[in-house]
């Protein structure tokens, strides 16, 4: 298992780095992402949460197959927005309700460099979404309104004094 950055670390806040080599320590790494996202009881962990800024992140949401996105991009999202409540392995303890786009396509390669398009709705859009904004240093709390941001924020620093 590997150690989670949380929020005041630099690695979440770079833009993260394409993968070329898709190789048996890539597919070992991505092993080792669901083990502390299940650790973590996540639903989604990106790269740069445990320190590697690379466009990686592995979902596995309830009732569906663990998913692996490599270089992921998304090619089309809905006009329709959702509201979901988010939370974050690396803001442990805090969460929101956010609004985003309801639906996205999006494209990436899995671990062994096969290219995929997904089109994803309900709470999968939403954390694909979650995921790819950590791989260009981007947190859900960046895009909640500046109260509830300056209000969670303090909430999460009261918890971590606790
Ligand atoms: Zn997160």
């Amino acid at each position: 298992m590997l150690d989670i950055y949380t929020i005041g670390a630099d690695v979440l806040r770079g833009q993260a780095a394409p993968i070329d080599k898709f190789d048996d320590e890539l597919a070992a790494f991505v092993e080792t992402m669901f083990v502390t996202m299940k650790q973590g009881k996540g639903v989604g962990l990106a790269a740069p949460q445990v320190g590697v800024p690379q466009r990686l992140f592995v979902i596995q949401i309830d009732g569906d197959k663990p998913r692996v996105f490599i270089n992921p991009e998304i090619v089309e999202t809905s006009v329709e927005l959702a509201s979901f409540e988010e939370g974050c392995l690396s803001i442990p303890g805090v969460y929101a309700d956010l609004d985003r786009p309801a639906e996205v396509r999006v494209q990436a390669w899995n671990e062994r460099g096969r290219r995929f398009v997904l089109g994803a709705e309900g709470f999968l859009a939403r954390v694909v979404q979650h995921e790819l904004d950590h791989l260009n240093g981007v947190l859900f709390t960046d895009r909640l309104p500046e109260r509830s941001r300056d209000r969670l924020l303090k909430q999460y620093e009261k918890r971590m004094r606790a």
